[in-house]
């Protein structure tokens, strides 16, 4: 039976409500009348059910597709500006004792070679990516109960936090390792992590089993229930996301949705983050073997109605996205992406682009200074902000800020702050000359008089030398 407050998987991402969901949109999906109604009400920025959403996702009316982009961009400017936050990920290790059969570092794969980062590579690691301009970082590992324990994530954490080169620095560490337990939880929460995240891959349970044959990940409740733990473990922001070609792509929409609404109902707080990742070939992957790989057109509209959809929570994209199709999710959703990355373990101190230990291909290969510029030619701000978890502005705290739209008043400056120190301190001539114009422009946008005389104040301060100012 459904139910949304339910700790138990089967029941919060009910098989047959999704069923009954997909069903249901079928019959409506040439309802104009009542999908017109539904984007009409989401303009207030207050989100639809999985049920609403899914209905949107199926439409395939032009005009009515055309006007949930335009709602999207809107929710999309209300909610974010034209801010874009910038993170990398940093790959720990590729052991894994599990058995994906889309991902390369399945146990058996005997192709790939193995290799976990020793703390002093970490420093190496952290050092290229602080002098790149990164501040915020998602640590990757593969599940291997004796190469990655625990303790080896935490004592990296640790590393990262304490490395400071230059004027580098990394401030946000968010933590994408496989499900583990309360108390684990708890740890990382006290190690000072940011977003926790994972994800579910699929919702499907019986496809889920199948392509998760072996391992502790092929336990479907226990993955499922991952987040529930988390929060448990007092981690109150915590990322979601399905692998997009996996599964039927409406079915896992309709899953992530409803794990969404199961978070928020249960624990107060929605995901801070949705991510959308597309199966990409790897190693001994190849996408041919999988049938349910989606179009670029589809991906478009799930990032759009996922904005319609659940408007205050963030959205990310990696680097498995090429330049163009990465142009276009930004302005339908998209509030979070990578750049410059490399998912090879060792990669940024090694000079090749493509490195034999990658988790995927990187498709968008530019470096970081290369996309920086890129978002300012198309008119958003890039930024290294990582003031809320600092602040202590998570979890529900964090929504309700979001939901009253006050959220602005501190990611604007903050933005705006954070690129000015990468303009000092990394960019290129050219893209500094860019970065300069767009805060004299931008500045003017902070609304609240005093917060603006403030940020005046500090962007000076940080010409002059100083660091890490935040609202
Ligand atoms: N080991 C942890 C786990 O299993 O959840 C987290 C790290 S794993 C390195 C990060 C994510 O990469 C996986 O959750 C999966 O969605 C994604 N991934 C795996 N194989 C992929 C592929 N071939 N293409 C794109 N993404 C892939």
């Amino acid at each position: 039976m459904y139910n949304k407050l339910s700790s138990k998987a089967e029941e919060f991402i009910d098989h047959q409500e999704i069923l009954d969901s997909i069903a249901w949109a079928d019959e409506n999906r040439d309802n104009k009348e009542l999908i017109n109604s539904l984007i009409e009400r989401a303009e207030d920025c207050k989100g639809l059910t999985h049920r609403e959403a899914l209905l949107l996702l199926s439409c395939e009316d032009e005009e009515l597709v055309e006007k949930m982009y335009a709602l999207a961009k809107r929710i999309k400017k209300a909610f974010y500006g034209n801010r874009i936050v910038m993170f990398a990920p940093l790959y720990l290790s590729n052991y894994c004792v599990n058995g994906c059969v889309y991902c390369p570092y399945h146990g058996k794969n005997r192709t790939i070679p193995r290799k976990k980062l020793s703390q002093e590579e970490i420093i190496k690691e952290v050092t290229a990516l602080q002098d790149m301009g990164h501040k915020r970082l998602a640590l990757e590992a593969g599940e291997h109960p004796t190469m990655n324990p625990i303790e080896y994530i935490l004592e990296s954490i640790k590393t990262i936090y304490g490395i400071k080169h230059k004027n580098g620095a990394i401030r946000r560490v968010n933590v994408n390792i496989a499900a583990t337990t309360v108390e684990n939880y708890r740890k990382l929460k006290e190690a000072g992590i940011g977003t926790y995240i994972l994800f579910q891959e699929t919702y499907h349970k019986t496809d889920y089993e199948k392509l998760h044959p072996t391992g502790p990940k092929s336990d479907y409740a226990y993955h499922t229930e991952a987040m529930d733990r988390a929060m448990q473990g007092g981690i109150d922001d915590v990322g979601i996301g399905v692998l997009f070609g996996l599964e039927r792509y409406r079915y896992d929409f309709t899953g992530l949705l409803m794990h969404a609404e199961h978070l928020e109902a249960k624990y107060g707080c929605g995901p801070h983050t949705i991510s959308v990742p597309r199966l990409c070939p790897a190693d001994d992957i190849d996408t041919k073997d999988f049938d349910n790989t989606i179009s670029d057109e589809i991906f478009q509209k799930i990032v759009a109605v996922i904005r319609i959809a659940v408007p205050y929570t963030g959205m990310i994209i990696s680097t498995r996205e090429s330049q163009k199709s990465r142009e276009k999710v930004l302005e339908l959703g998209v509030s979070q992406i990578s750049g410059g990355s490399r998912t090879s373990v060792g990669g940024y101190t090694t000079v090749e682009r493509h490195n034999e230990t990658s988790q995927f291909d990187v498709s968008d290969q530019r470096s970081l200074n290369e996309v920086i510029e890129w978002l300012l030619d198309l008119g958003y701000i890039p930024s290294f902000c990582t003031a809320c978890y600092r602040e202590g502005r998570t979890g529900d705290r964090f929504m309700s800020l979001v939901k009253k739209g006050q959220i602005a008043n501190c990611c604007q400056p903050n933005a705006l702050m954070t690129l000015k120190e990468y303009a000092e301190d990394y960019a290129t001539p050219e893209v500094k000359e860019k970065i300069y114009k767009l805060i004299d422009k931008e500045i003017l946008n902070v609304t609240n008089p005093n917060i603006r005389r403030i940020a005046i104040e500090n962007l000076k301060k940080i010409a002059d030398g100083e660091r890490d100012f935040r609202f």
